[in-house]
């Protein structure tokens, strides 16, 4: 086996719910496809047997309809996870410097160190990213999310800016950005080494599906294209994405109601006495102590233990926006947890 396996963690997808619990621990939305979606998803089921279009044409017509991007600017992996192997892949040379600003997503160490990049994470205080040391770095690859998981902020677009003119790449992961105000597509179309991210995990509720796309320059799509798994992305999955796209007003609904909940779940979380993390995504990080994890799995309420992150001392919550009634469930149990422990 290769010697960097052995320094490799493995990547921590959280605990598996099991019964009934309230799952507010992936970021998943929280809402059921919509009905053109589930009949698009039955309907693609006779086709199994089948290999599903190996080009995706299809699919990448319709998200470049949605985008108006041109279509060979946009590649497709199983999920944005297997695109950011692929943009590994495609760019980074044993030893190149690999720029990952921290606290930020686990998976982009754990491609770049299977490329046994020289991994630089300069760690900013609670993801208020800097250019100036990017400029002294001049990385081969560097990686942002904005908004950041698990953060929840923005990178900001001067930051951006000052990080593209000093990396030779830049993979830009935008997996929560139909949450935000504010996008940076333009900089995949503008310059030739920006990798822009996206998901249909998230906004458009298939985390189970396994889909996600990049928009980059025709060169950069192209290599990604032409290493990624064939047939990676199941026909059945295709179907239910491009009818997702096509259902948008049906998901922006659902973004209003997310949204307000974001803000409403932050306004009680304070007024709890929590340092909450002003949030452009659908997920609020507090700060909070260790026991505070189990307390809410005893009461059935699963959220993410943030822990071990660069950057982010002590321990933290991931609390995803959820339901209504399922928000009001963890504000309720985080309301008695800290009754009882001031009690203590
Ligand atoms: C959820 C998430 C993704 C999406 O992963 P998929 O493989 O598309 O499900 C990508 N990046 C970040 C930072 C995420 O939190």
């Amino acid at each position: 086996m290769r010697g960097v396996l052995r320094i490799i963690n493995p990547y921590d997808p959280g605990i598996i719910p099991e019964g009934q619990v309230v799952n507010l621990s992936s970021n998943e939305n929280p809402y059921e496809p919509s009905e053109s979606v589930k009949r698009a998803f039955f309907d693609s089921i006779a086709k199994i047997n089948r290999y599903p279009d190996a080009s995706y044409s299809k699919l990448k017509k319709t998200i470049s309809d949605f985008l108006g991007v041109e279509i060979e600017k946009i590649s497709v992996g199983c999920g944005s996870s297997e695109l950011i192997s692929r943009v590994c892949d495609v760019v980074v040379e044993e030893l190149d410097t690999v720029a990952v600003p921290m606290p930020s997503y686990s998976l982009y160490l754990i491609y770049a160190m299977l490329r046994e990049a020289n991994i630089v994470t300069p760690v900013f205080r609670d993801y208020k990213v800097e250019a100036e040391i990017f400029e002294e770095l001049k990385p081969k690859l560097s990686i942002i999310c904005s908004p950041n998981n698990p953060t929840g902020n923005k990178v900001k677009r001067k930051v951006v800016e000052k990080i593209v003119e000093n990396s030779e790449f830049v993979l830009i992961d935008e997996a929560y950005v139909e949450f935000s105000d504010e996008h940076f597509l333009q900089f995949a179309l503008e310059f030739d080494n920006v990798v822009v991210l996206r998901t249909f995990s998230k906004f458009f509720g298939l985390a189970g599906l396994r889909i996600g796309y990049a928009i980059s320059s025709r060169e950069l799509t192209e290599a990604i294209e032409k290493i990624r798994l064939p047939f990676a992305i199941s026909g059945v999955a295709v179907e239910a994405a491009i009818s997702a796209i096509k259902s948008f007003d049906y998901y922006a609904d659902l973004r209003k109601r997310i949204v307000e909940e974001r803000e409403r779940m932050a306004k009680e979380l304070m007024k709890l006495g929590l340092k909450v993390y002003p949030s452009y995504a659908n997920f609020l990080l507090v700060k909070i102590d260790e026991r505070a994890f189990d307390f809410l799995l005893g009461k059935g309420i699963m959220v993410r233990k943030i822990e071990n992150v660069l950057g982010l001392e002590g321990t933290h919550l991931r609390l995803t926006v959820g339901r209504k009634e399922e928000n009001d469930a963890l504000i309720e149990a985080l309301r008695s947890y800290l009754c009882e422990s001031s009690a203590d």
